[in-house]
Order: structure tokens, then C-alpha cells, then sequence
């Protein structure tokens, strides 16, 4: 039934994939994508699709941005890798660029997400030995999501995460999110030495906390003298209208975790730091090969100054209120739609229950976004440089689809 209820969105008949030499890591979609320019997608048999997704939150700037391309190439026939055993000029410019915009002190490079919360997790067992606390706990989020190495999945508050891979590494305990209550239910437990958390929850299903959450835990977190970790990965660098999400509450924590969107497809993560956890690493307790190599931190400086330029912030709040204004009026009153929220080009889609299938769906209707928070929340990370008339065809096309879902 659902098959005949969507046949009028099918372009083509699904391909076969053979990679047998793949381990089998990911449940992907039947499509291969071989060319993409700003929010437009094109498939190996030249169907047209409209990026909506961004890789996950990864091309803020669209794909093959043409200054990020040009400096690619450029950084690429100069210098793309030395070794942190000697100084690499980029990397200090990035870092003194990306201080400035996020009011943090120090900046560790790393390759991805899971690694920029690895390092903020060590910060936080250093910070623990400073203190004379010899068994540390770090406080995270229920349906919180912080990578897939050992400790990251190990603080994120998801059992399909960690099914499979106990022992877990200690310590880390999962509270409500968005209910300051169970934070501050445990202020007397004198092993906690940060709170770890995501200022909107991505993976979970894009769950904005209430106005003065944040600053709520971050009171709590200077009274208890517990680092407060913000993972931006997700929320960060110009996604929520703002360079990162916190600065919607104008507060600063200890630390905040930065990926994704900062190389706009070329791999770099970081680990900011202000205070005293800026203070903590030091020769010996941490590094990497990779990280904060010329050529990724010429390509996040990249990132960086075409967001300043081109005021990108103003931007993704623009465009996030207009899609979000648009959806609301489209698909608010169907029925099917709990809710739909979220903050600049962050935004869920709520449904009434799983409609399996779904991301299939939409892209057999020419859309690319992706369906999370138990399979029940549509989200939408689009570019900054969506057009108004793609704004337009995106809230088109989710309208159709869910008009076409089958009721219950
Ligand atoms: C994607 C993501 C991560 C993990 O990043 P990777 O680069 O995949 O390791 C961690 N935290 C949040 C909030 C994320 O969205």
C-alpha cells in the first residue's frame, strides 16, 4: 500500500550496490551521489536532488563552496602536512580566529567530533587529578549523542550506541536533559567533575532546551566547581544563527567541542578550552598525527572569514525562521506533525509515529534529509546558501509527502 501510495515520487528503479569488501557499518539508502554544487545534489544517473541534510550538519557552506574549493587547491600545491613535533603557523591562526569568535582561550586540533570530546574528556580526568579525585564522573544527557570511540560512546545516553561494546568506559551517568532539577539533584555527590552536554540535542531528535537552561547548569556547574562541556559539533559554527549555540544565553563554559560544519567537508575537529581547563594539557598528555594540519586549518580559516563576510550568522537565522514560518503554515495542521522546532537551519519535524520508509520517500521526491529521535523526528540541516525558491520546493515536497502518508 505504502509502495502505491508513493509510486507517483519514484524516479527510478532501485540500484544494487555491490561492496562486499565493505565492512557492513551503515544502513544506506539505494543512491550514490556523484556531484554536488551549493544546496544541489546530482546522482550517478543525473537525477537532481535538494541537499537539505548538508552531510549531517558538514556543508554549512553548501558543497564546492568556490572560495572553499579555490583554497583546497591553493593550500593543497603549498603545504598539506608537517607534524605537530614542529610549529605550523595555520593552526595558530585558526585557533587565535576561532578564540575570538567562541570567547575560549586555547584550542586543541583534532581530525573529528568523537576525537574533539575524547580530548574534552581528558581535560576532564586531568582536571579530576588536580582535585585529588581519584574515581571521576562526568554528568551527560539521556538520548544524548558524543561519538562512537570507547569514552564517547560511553558518555552518550543512547543503549544502540553502547549496546555490544561493554565494559563501557566509567564514569559517566545520564540525567534528564532539559530538566535542571536532576542536575542539581546531585550536587552532593563529590566525584562529579563536569557536565557534558549538547545546547540543542541533535541525534536525540533536535530537542531545544527551555530559555535559561543553559545558564541554570552553568550556575550550577560554578558553584559545584564541575567544567562545563558543550558539544557544538553539531549545533556549532554559524548552524543556530549564532557562531555556537550557547551564545544564544550569553554564557561561556569550560569547554565546547567543535567539528562538522568548521571544515565544511575536510575533515578537522576541535577541543576549546577557557580558564583553568585551557591550562590542563601540557607536552606528553595528548595528540594526534593529523590534527591541526595546513591543510585542514587553511580550509576551517576558510570557513571561518567567508561566515564573517558574508554574514552567514544574520543569514542562517533569516532562512531558518522563513523555512520554519513556511513549514508551519504547509504541514502545522495536518495531524501527522507534533511539532516543528528548532533554532536557525536546526530544525525537527516531529511526526505522530515511525512512517517507515520515510527518508526513502523523500528522496525518491528529490530531497536529501534524514529521519532521527527514534525514527520519528524529520531533520532538516540545510545549507546557508539555500535559495528562497529551494526554501520553497523543501517545504513543498515535505508538505506532499506527509499529506500522502497514510493516516491511522
Ligand atoms: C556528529 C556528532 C559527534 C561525532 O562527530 P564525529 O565527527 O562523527 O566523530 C559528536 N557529537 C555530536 C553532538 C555530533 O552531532
Amino acid at each position: 500500500m505504502l509502495k502505491k501510495l508513493f509510486s507517483k515520487f519514484t524516479r527510478r528503479k532501485s540500484k544494487v550496490y555491490a561492496e562486499p569488501n565493505l565492512m557492513n557499518a551503515y544502513a544506506r539508502l539505494p543512491v550514490s551521489f556523484v556531484r554536488g554544487e551549493s544546496a544541489n545534489l546530482w546522482d550517478a544517473e543525473g537525477n537532481h536532488y535538494i541537499d537539505a541534510l548538508g552531510g549531517i550538519a558538514v556543508t554549512f557552506l553548501g558543497h564546492c563552496h568556490p572560495t572553499i574549493s579555490q583554497t583546497i587547491s591553493l593550500q593543497a600545491n603549498t603545504l598539506i602536512h608537517t607534524s605537530n613535533l614542529f610549529h605550523i603557523s595555520t593552526q595558530a591562526k585558526l585557533s587565535e580566529k576561532l578564540c575570538k569568535v567562541s570567547g575560549m582561550d586555547k584550542v586543541f586540533f583534532s581530525n573529528s567530533g568523537a576525537e574533539a570530546n575524547e580530548a574534552a574528556i581528558k581535560i576532564s580526568r586531568l582536571y579530576a587529578r588536580e582535585k585529588n579525585i581519584s574515581n571521576p564522573v562526568i554528568v551527560c544527557m539521556k538520548r544524548s549523542f558524543h561519538g562512537r570511540t570507547m569514552a564517547t560512546l560511553s558518555a552518550s545516553g543512547n543503549d544502540y550506541i553502547q549496546k555490544g561494546f561493554e565494559p563501557l568506559v566509567s564514569d559517566f551517568i545520564h540525567i534528564d536533559y532539559n530538566k535542571i532539577e536532576s542536575l542539581e539533584e546531585l550536587t552532593d555527590n563529590k566525584n562529579i567533575v563536569a557536565v557534558m552536554l549538547e545546547p540543542i540535542q541533535g541525534e536525540g531528535g533536535i530537542i531545544v532546551p527551555e530559555k535559561g537552561y543553559l545558564k541554570q547548569v552553568r550556575q550550577i556547574c560554578d558553584k559545584n566547581g564541575w567544567l562545563m562541556i558543550a558539544d557544538e559539533i553539531q549545533t556549532g559554527v554559524g548552524r543556530t544563527g549564532y557562531w555556537y549555540a550557547y551564545q544564544a544565553e550569553q554564557i561561556l563554559p569550560d569547554i565546547v567541542t567543535s567539528a562538522k560544519a568548521l571544515g565544511n567537508g575536510i575533515p578537522i575537529g576541535a577541543c576549546l578550552a577557557q580558564g583553568k581547563a585551557a591550562e590542563l594539557i601540557t607536552p606528553g598528555a595528548h595528540g594526534t598525527t593529523y590534527g591541526g594540519n595546513p591543510f585542514a586549518c587553511q580550509v576551517a580559516l576558510s570557513v571561518l572569514d567567508i561566515i564573517e563576510q558574508e554574514n552567514y550568522l544574520e543569514r542562517a537565522q533569516e532562512l531558518g525562521t522563513l523555512l520554519k514560518k513556511q513549514l508551519q503554515q504547509r504541514i502545522g495542521t495536518t495531524g501527522k506533525v507534533i511539532d516543528i522546532r528548532g533554532r536557525g537551519l536546526m530544525l525537527g519535524i516531529e511526526l505522530d509515529q515511525v512512517y517507515s520508509d520515510l527518508a526513502q520517500h523523500f528522496l525518491d521526491s528529490g530531497l536529501v534529509l534524514n529521519i532521527t529521535g527514534g525514527g520519528r523526528v524529520i531533520r532538516l540541516l540545510p545549507a546557508v546558501v539555500t535559495t528562497e525558491k529551494q526554501i520553497n520546493q523543501i517545504v513543498d515536497t515535505i508538505g506532499a509527502v506527509i499529506d500522502s502518508l497514510p493516516s491511522n
